[in-house]
């Protein structure tokens, strides 16, 4: 694996981030000058508040995912420079070149990474 392109990957992939970020500064604006009108307006504005409502917290999980990748791509880029990039933090073992083509900033291999993913589920 070239950490070249890998930089690139990672670079890529914050750009990524932080647009959908800034994204959702516009629309946390936008959607809260909206359900204001909505509130007075519409008169069936209890099932559009739970709408409302139901949207902010995925869009809230959203974001908080966006963040934790942009934390991942970090963490990946120090790694890189400490020479442990590529390596599973969980196993030690080197991770799959096609899973880190797709996701740069994997921090684990598939095994660890759906193993993480139950426990977390569960912890929830
Ligand atoms: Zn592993």
């Amino acid at each position: 694996m070239d950490p070249e392109h890998v930089r690139e990957r990672l670079a890529e992939e914050a750009t990524r981030l932080n647009e959908i970020r800034s994204g959702f500064d516009d629309l946390g604006r936008e959607s809260e000058a909206e359900s204001l009108g909505e509130l007075s307006s519409s008169d069936q504005h209890q099932a559009d508040v739970g709408t409302e409502t139901f949207e902010r917290e995925k869009d809230l999980s959203i974001l908080e995912q966006v963040e934790a990748e942009l934390a991942d791509v970090e963490h990946a880029l120090r790694r890189l420079d400490d020479g442990t990039y590529g390596t599973c933090e969980a196993c030690g073992k080197v991770i799959d070149e096609a899973r880190l083509e797709a996701l740069p900033a994997a921090r684990f291999c598939l095994d660890d990474q759906s193993k993480a993913e139950r426990e977390a589920r569960a912890g929830s």
